[in-house]
């Protein structure tokens, strides 16, 4: 087992003006060479700090409050700003929602992907010849590498941000709702690009609300609630033996997963980050520790470590443990 990314104890939080939003809570976890990892859970649960953390880059006011994020053994989160940039450039791929995010609305989509190939040590004809073999290959015609990127569609931008990092083999892609707002067929050929970087050996750490695309693409998937990783395995264990009370309201509130079940949507809402539950963060809408009286003064109390419950399956729970 060859691990690209460990992630140990990573804890982020925003220090904004109305108080500390603790966004990321001890997460640990790791992904393998060629291993297709997702995280799920709610909005504002923390996947996307998560992203960020992993590779270095979150956003102010936000801050690494501790912990490790070790790329190839090295911790992203001590190496100094320009030898970070230089392994995001090249070995690290990022991909998000909006592909507006990645592209400069100013410049022409040709100019910059060349730009791309020039910092990766390509001669610029050879960088041309290149970037029209990249568009065929996702089926845009070549003459839009003459377009700016708002005169594309976004499926269109989303396939050239991919296919450009495909180009160059990163060994670690971050992809963070890359087809969220993409119709089902564009969103399929997105999830074929990556599942062909991930057949070349690249690993994948992928983010989705749509937890039949996870089912259907990742290795294992990782569950967040309210800044906390609650449950991680591989996808056939979560799906046929749900552990954390959180994963099995999620699957079940979810109508695409469970055709044939009665769809139930999770109770309350999330906790305000600022001030989160003592305990286990999801006691106040956990339907076990409702029910069951001997759980009073632990989960409402006391944090439930991670603990594995089989082999590479976890979970942070106090029924188990
Ligand atoms: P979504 O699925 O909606 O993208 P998420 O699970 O990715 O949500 P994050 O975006 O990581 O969640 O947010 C985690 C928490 O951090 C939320 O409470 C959010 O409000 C807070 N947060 C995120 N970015 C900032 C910021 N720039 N300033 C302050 N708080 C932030
Ligand atoms: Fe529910 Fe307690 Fe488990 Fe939290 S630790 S999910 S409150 S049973």
């Amino acid at each position: 087992m060859e691990l690209v990314v460990e992630v140990k104890d990573l804890s982020i939080y925003y220090f904004t003006l109305s108080g500390v939003v603790k966004a990321v809570e001890r997460v640990s976890f790791n992904i393998q060479r060629g291993e297709w990892l997702t995280f799920v859970g709610e909005s504002g649960s923390g996947k996307s700090t998560v992203a960020y953390g992993i590779i270095n880059l979150v956003p102010s006011p936000g801050k690494i409050v501790g912990g490790q994020a070790l790329f190839e053994g090295k911790d992203l989160v001590k190496l100094p700003k320009e030898k970070l940039k230089e392994l995001r450039g090249k070995e690290i791929s990022m991909v998000f929602q909006d592909p507006m995010t990645s592209l400069d609305p100013l410049r022409k989509v040709g100019d910059q992907i060349v730009e791309v190939m020039i910092e990766h040590g390509i001669d610029e004809k050879e960088a041309w010849k290149k970037a029209k073999e990249l568009l065929k290959s996702v089926n845009i015609p070549e003459d839009r590498l003459y377009y700016y990127p708002h005169q594309l569609s976004g499926g269109q931008r989303q396939r050239i941000i991919i296919s450009t990092a495909m180009a160059f083999r990163p060994k670690l892609l971050i992809a963070d709702e890359p087809t969220t707002a993409l119709d089902v067929i564009v969103q399929d050929s997105i999830m074929d690009l990556l599942n062909e970087m991930k057949q070349e050996g690249t690993s994948i750490f992928f983010i989705t609300h749509d937890i039949s695309l996870a089912v259907e693409r990742s290795d294992r998937m990782g569950i967040m609630y309210a800044g906390k990783l609650v449950e991680i395995g591989k996808v056939d264990q979560l799906i046929e033996n749900p552990l954390h009370p959180y994963t099995s309201a999620l699957f079940a509130s979810m109508p695409d997963l469970w055709v044939d079940k009665e769809i139930s949507a999770i109770p309350g809402f999330p906790p305000d980050l600022r001030t989160p539950p003592p305990g286990c963060r999801f006691h106040p809408r956990c339907s076990v520790f409702r029910e069951r009286k001997d759980l009073k003064g632990i989960c409402d109390k006391e944090e439930p470590k991670m603990v594995e419950v089989e082999k590479e399956h976890f979970v942070a729970c106090h029924l188990y443990g």
